[in-house]
């Protein structure tokens, strides 16, 4: 199949003030294409010096921000929206070469929704509003909403567009300037994004991007005491760093961190709507999902058919290269997650699962593996309890609605979970008694800008999207007057 056409220039710099520009020191690292393992570019390396420009430019932007008309910062978020979706194909090409997705799953679904998460933060920002609070005759007290100066966005690599405009569009829709750091294996749409950004005419100054590693320009986020806050998405070890290094600095954090999401399939489902859900769920983006329903858990009555049924839809399944319009399953992001999901599979077969679809690399270049289903598997085996952000499923048996639901909450995450039944009364005590952020009902992996999202226990704590996003991203004063 001929692969869809990719911008052949792209931004590959700093975007600090409104312009893109080298590393103050020039460094720069190779950004790779998972599918081929090729050099795409040369993305430029953000080091400490480039962090305090942005932010320079940041205390400028922000206080004049902050004080526009709530109207016209709407205005100007939503023009961010279109300018998103004017150059959907642009987007969609360059995620799919650079993050391993399929192109046509970057074009329906996660520009759109990118976009859509600018419009959606642009259409509430109005409705940011303080109360007035009796408290006695001679009093009058009133809260005011505002915003928390500059705060940090800090990325990972399986959505990259999505996850950047998630991090900017609640962050300047009250107020605040923001600095984004991108995942390190996925720079490239959030530089289109600051194209759309600077284009949509958002003062120079308010958003600034900087790629460069974790470990650097990240820690030095995290260190800054400028920065008034930081919202992470990324792995419960790196979350938990941030919040010892933020300390000292008191940054309020907003942690969006792993998951090993449990999804049960009832005997009195509909079996083959569960079965493509419970696949859907473990290989949509080939397994690089937070969310991601990793624990399958299946009722004794239906296993064995569900097993075979499931093994032989993830036998069917095909890869190809993202760029190509056909493609519906692609690599890992990265070698390095190339080589943990390798290494789950291999402690799966060791510590006795039962393969049955799977198991090994797709081919002999690019990071591509099978999608994977171990049967049988028991809750102390390790992959049926670490994160392995791949396309790897556990499936396990039950008997008993309590059983089920103490296995399923047997895990140290709590980010999602999903259940497929007919059984109305069932599936609300299952979504009351599980502990996590969001409960899918006969479906899974639905978002909405007008959700909230997050986590229970390790997959984190604070929550984006929806009015709490935007809330999330401002503090209250309260105002005592005397009458
Ligand atoms: P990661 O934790 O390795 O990196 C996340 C981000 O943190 C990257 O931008 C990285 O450069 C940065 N970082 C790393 N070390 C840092 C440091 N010391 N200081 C500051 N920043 C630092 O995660 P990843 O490998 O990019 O992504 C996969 C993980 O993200 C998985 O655990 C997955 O579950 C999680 N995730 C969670 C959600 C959610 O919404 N809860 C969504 C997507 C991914």
């Amino acid at each position: 199949m001929a692969l869809v056409e990719v911008p052949k220039e792209f931004p590959t710099r700093l975007f600090i003030n409104g312009e893109f520009v080298d590393a103050a020191d020039k460094r720069t690292f190779d950004n790779i294409n998972p599918a081929t393992e090729e050099v795409i570019a040369k993305i430029a390396m953000a080091g400490k010096a480039d962090l305090d420009a942005a932010i320079e430019g940041a205390k400028k932007a922000q206080p004049e921000w902050a004080a526009a008309p709530p109207a016209k910062r709407a205005n100007l978020i939503w023009k961010i929206g279109d300018e998103i979706m004017k150059r959907r194909h642009e987007f969609a090409a360059l995620e799919a070469m650079d993050s391993g997705k399929p192109y046509k799953e970057c074009f329906t679904i996660d520009v759109p929704m990118a976009a859509d998460h600018f419009k959606y933060f642009a259409g509430v920002l109005r409705s940011l509003q303080g109360e007035t609070i009796p408290v006695n005759d001679n009093l009058f007290v009133y809260t005011l909403r505002e915003p928390l100066g500059i705060v940090a966005g800090i990325t990972p690599w399986n959505f990259p567009l999505l996850m950047a405009a998630r991090k900017i569009a609640p962050a300047i829709a009250a107020g605040n300037a923001v600095i984004l750091k991108p995942a390190s294996p996925t720079p490239l749409t959030a530089n289109l994004l600051a194209e759309c950004i600077r284009e949509a005419k958002i003062p120079a100054g308010l958003v600034a991007v900087l790629n460069g590693k974790g470990s650097e320009i990240g820690q030095a986020i995290v260190e800054h005491p400028d920065i008034a806050a930081i919202s992470l998405t990324g792995s419960t070890a790196v979350g938990v760093k941030m919040i010892r290094d933020a300390a000292p600095t008191l940054k309020k954090l907003t942690m969006e961190l792993g998951g090993k999401s449990p999804n049960v399939i009832f005997a009195d489902s509909d079996l083959d709507t569960a079965v493509k859900g419970a696949q859907a769920a473990i290989f949509y983006n080939k397994g690089e999902v937070c969310t991601a329903g990793s624990r399958l858990f299946v009722e004794a009555k239906v296993y064995d058919e569900t097993v075979e049924k499931l093994a032989a839809r993830a036998k069917k399944m095909t890869c190809a290269n993202p760029l190509d319009e056909d493609c519906k399953y692609g690599p890992q992001n990265n070698k390095a997650q190339f080589d943990t999901t390798m290494g789950y599979i291999e402690k799966g077969k060791k510590e006795g699962a039962k393969l049955v679809a799977g198991g090994e690399r797709m081919g002999d270049k690019g990071y591509f593996v099978a999608p994977t289903v171990f049967a049988d598997c028991t809750p102390e085996m390790t992959i049926s309890r670490e994160e392995i952000f791949g396309p790897v499923l556990a499936v396990q048996k039950f008997s008993e609605f309590d059983e089920l639901i103490e296995k399923a909450n047997g895990s140290e995450y709590g980010l999602a979970a999903g259940v497929w039944t007919r059984d109305v009364s069932k599936a609300h005590k299952y979504a009351k008694a599980i502990k996590a952020g969001a409960v899918w009902v006969n479906c899974y992996n639905w978002y909405d800008s007008a959700v909230p999202y997050g986590g229970y226990k390790l997959s984190g704590y604070g929550r984006e999207m929806g009015l709490q996003g935007l809330t999330n991203m401002t503090q209250t004063k309260s105002v005592w007057v005397q009458l």
